[in-house]
């Protein structure tokens, strides 16, 4: 079989570890990935090397010193995409911040698995004798579809307090279950996920977005009262309601969208967000972005795309040179993707969309570059 760059260039990494008489092997989420026959995204190794050796070996040019005293070292690769992150089999001390451990000891790798959050994320491979190492009963877990914190869910869960939503993360890509004793601690624990900083939420947050599994995701997230304490504005959807009609239109709208982008997932999300009116949802959005500190250009698109959510209603009767002009739109394919999935999650009519991507597919229009910043009444 031939193998990709990455994966020849973390080989390479081993295999001069080994020929210097250190372990090494790769660990973590590219053994679980190489289990479930994907292309890893990266490759990690953990050795027994010490951070100094590991550059010593490698050499100051070829790398970076970006966690030594955490024990990581990441080694440049001779090719774009082959960095390698050089790990020292590490414990952790307490975890004070809810963070980062206080200090780590470097230990063997049997230890180093367990400091790790789920069993099919503690897991060693050693390619070079294609053998798995697993201290942690990671490969029954995958071969079982279970999402299972190592060691005693609670604790883990209290160390570091996103992997309360990384666990929903796994869950939903995967589509796998949770361990019902880690659900419970997730469940007990969930409003501490507040102390983790805005930016590592919202990177799960778009992790989990982005995903097809996006509305198990949520729904998941939801169950486990996590969503609840990311964004309380949407919490009434589920808590106020009788059987939860809108909370329910939500879930739907996410899994009808089709987009493999953020933003129109996250105005999916809070499309139905309960307002007094449109300009006050609107403002609560813009609350919600700001407080998940979203890139300018995230939160002008979520924005854009909630303020224009019905532009597209009646598109068929439009004057030409309107409808032009909202074809041209740069955001425009988000708001048709978002407005499809809104009107496939209630059965609605998809004549109005069909029409502008017909007249789209058969109209050169130059789309305006760069995106200019339209207001509401510029479609
Ligand atoms: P992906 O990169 O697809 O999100 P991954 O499993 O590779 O998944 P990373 O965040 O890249 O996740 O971390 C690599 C490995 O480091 C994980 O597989 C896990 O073993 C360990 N790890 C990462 N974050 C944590 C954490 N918060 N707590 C404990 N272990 C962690
Ligand atoms: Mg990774």
């Amino acid at each position: 079989m031939k193998h990709t760059e990455p994966y020849q260039a973390a080989v390479e990494i081993v295999q001069k570890l080994r020929d210097a008489g250190f372990q090494a092997l790769w660990a973590g989420g590219c053994v679980r990935d190489l289990l479930l026959g994907k292309e890893p995204k990266d490759y990690d190794v953990a050795t027994n090397a010490l951070p100094e050796e590991v550059r010593h070996l490698f050499g100051k040019r070829r790398t970076l010193a970006v966690g030594a005293s955490f024990g990581v070292i990441i080694v440049r690769g001779h090719q774009p995409d082959c960095d390698v992150e050089v790990a020292t089999f590490r414990t952790e001390g307490p975890y004070l911040d809810g963070r980062r451990p206080e200090h780590v000891h470097f230990t063997t790798a049997e230890e180093d698995a367990q400091r790790r959050d789920f069993t099919i994320n503690g897991m060693f491979y050693d390619p070079i004798i294609d053998s798995i190492f697993d201290y942690v009963g990671g490969k029954t877990d995958l071969q079982q579809h279970i999402i299972r914190a190592i060691g005693n869910p609670l604790e883990r869960m209290q160390e570091d307090k996103l992997r309360l939503l990384r666990a929903i993360r796994f869950t939903a890509t995967l589509r796998f279950r949770l361990d019902e004793t880690t659900f419970h601690a997730i469940q007990t624990m969930a409003q501490e996920i507040t102390v983790v900083s805005p930016e590592r939420i919202a990177e799960e947050m778009r992790k989990m977005l982005v995903h097809p599994n996006r509305e198990y995701a949520m729904e998941l997230a939801c169950t486990a009262g996590l969503l609840k304490p990311v964004i309380p504005e949407l919490a009434p959807l589920w808590e106020s309601e009788p059987n939860q009609p809108l909370w329910q239109q939500t879930l739907k709208r996410l899994e009808f969208l089709q987009s493999t982008h953020f933003e129109p997932a996250f105005a999916a999300l809070l499309l139905d967000l309960p307002a007094t009116d449109a300009q006050q949802r609107l403002d609560t959005v813009y609350e919600i972005c700001k407080q998940l500190r979203f890139s300018n250009h995230e939160l002008n698109l979520v924005y854009w795309l909630i303020e224009h959510r019905d532009s597209l209603q009646g598109a068929s009767a439009f004057p030409l040179s309107r409808l032009k002009r909202l074809l041209a739109h740069p955001n425009f394919p988000f708001l048709l993707e978002l407005a499809e999935a809104d009107l496939r999650s209630r059965n609605q009519s998809l004549a109005d969309l069909e029409f502008c991507r017909e007249y789209r597919d058969h109209t050169p229009i130059k789309v305006l570059n760069p995106p200019p910043l339209l207001t509401g009444n510029d479609l």
